[in-house]
């Protein structure tokens, strides 16, 4: 063979090797949206398996089992069963007690204005509602709010009969970490769950996703975006779920020492290793002063968070210092 006939051999041979190579790294990508936990959750799984698409439908069912266990609507769910037990003694699975663990740990650190027994209030504030709740209906609700009337065990929950429990500020960002755990544990690459804002993208940290965080009044217009890989993100936000009375806004997050919907915040994004901890956050953000808060996620490890809120009728903002690094 003439030298030029060696050289096109060894180019040959490269090609075929990187695509012989390519094709044994070759990535499947699938996404997939469904209604689930009252929003559109979005799970999207990349792999280097084929039959991502069975894979998707298996993390979507991990959210199904999760949700029919947590949900406070459902009458087949371990919470509805805990919330309608005629007893003061109530046994509890481990992900209910996991649940309680952090719900207090947050009940502490906002001075009970984070509280998972919030219902009654909740449900006296319902989407719908056209007229204001007269005084004596919050008064009678509030009355029945209190964490602190709690005691609980690995396996068992005292709470008087008539107090309930509604893990609507965590149970989203519960069940996409367990699912997102799940997907993992079958090999995916890397992926995102989108549960109507709660995120939690995982796998590959070189593969950065940009998330817009939505303007409170402007529906269409994004007013910040970040780029994160590999943790969570979640907002609360009080242009998602809320009714009108009079022209004045109601909305989903309550203060329990005022029985009243939280007002002049208009949204708290949060950012933590997992959805989870920033699910929790949030609200907890949500509930307290702009300021205080502030100083709550400045002191946990690997959150941060964007706060906008109303002063002056002006959309005004803070932020901790190292949400920067995120910002694009
Ligand atoms: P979303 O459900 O819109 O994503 P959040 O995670 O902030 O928003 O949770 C809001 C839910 O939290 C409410 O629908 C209600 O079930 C519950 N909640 C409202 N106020 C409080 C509070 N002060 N402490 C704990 N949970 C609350
Ligand atoms: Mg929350």
């Amino acid at each position: 063979m003439t030298k030029k006939e060696w050289f096109s051999l060894a180019i040959l041979a490269a090609v075929l090797i990187f695509a012989v190579y390519r094709y044994h790294n070759r990535l499947f990508t699938e996404t997939r949206t469904k209604v689930m936990m009252g929003t559109l959750v979005e799970v999207s799984l990349t792999s280097s398996q084929r039959g991502i698409n069975t894979l998707i439908d298996s993390t979507f069912a991990v959210i199904a089992d999760y949700e029919s266990r947590l949900s406070y609507y459902d009458d087949n769910s371990e919470l509805w069963s805990i919330n309608n037990a005629e007893t003061d003694s109530i046994a509890i699975s481990e992900d209910v007690y996991n649940l309680l663990v952090i719900a207090d740990r947050y009940y502490q650190k906002t001075s009970g204005k984070y509280d998972v027994t919030i219902s009654p209030l909740v449900d006296l504030w319902h989407q719908g509602r056209t007229t204001m709740p007269p005084p004596d209906s919050i008064a009678a609700a509030k009355a029945l709010v209190g964490f602190d009337r709690l005691r609980f065990s690995p396996d068992y929950l005292i709470m008087p009969s008539e107090m309930s429990i509604d893990f609507g500020s965590i149970a989203k960002g519960y069940i996409i970490d367990r699912a997102a755990e799940y997907a993992l544990s079958q090999g995916v690459s890397y992926g995102h769950i989108n549960a109507g804002g709660d995120i939690r993208i995982f796998g590959d940290a070189s593969r950065a996703q940009r998330i817009g965080i939505r303007h409170p009044r402007e529906p269409n217009r994004i007013i910040a975006t970040l780029l994160l890989s590999d943790t969570a993100v979640v907002t609360s936000g009080d242009y998602e779920r809320y009714f009108e009375v009079d022209g004045v806004r109601y909305h989903h997050i309550i203060n329990p020492l005022t029985g009243y919907p939280v007002d002049g915040v208009f949204s708290v994004t949060v950012i933590a290793p997992n959805a989870t901890a920033a699910d929790v956050i949030s609200t907890s953000l949500f509930v307290m002063e702009p300021e205080e808060a502030i100083d709550l996620v400045k002191s946990i490890p690997d959150a941060e968070a964007i706060i906008y809120y109303l002063d002056d009728n002006d959309i005004m903002s803070l932020r901790t210092e190292g949400i920067r690094a995120y910002l694009d």
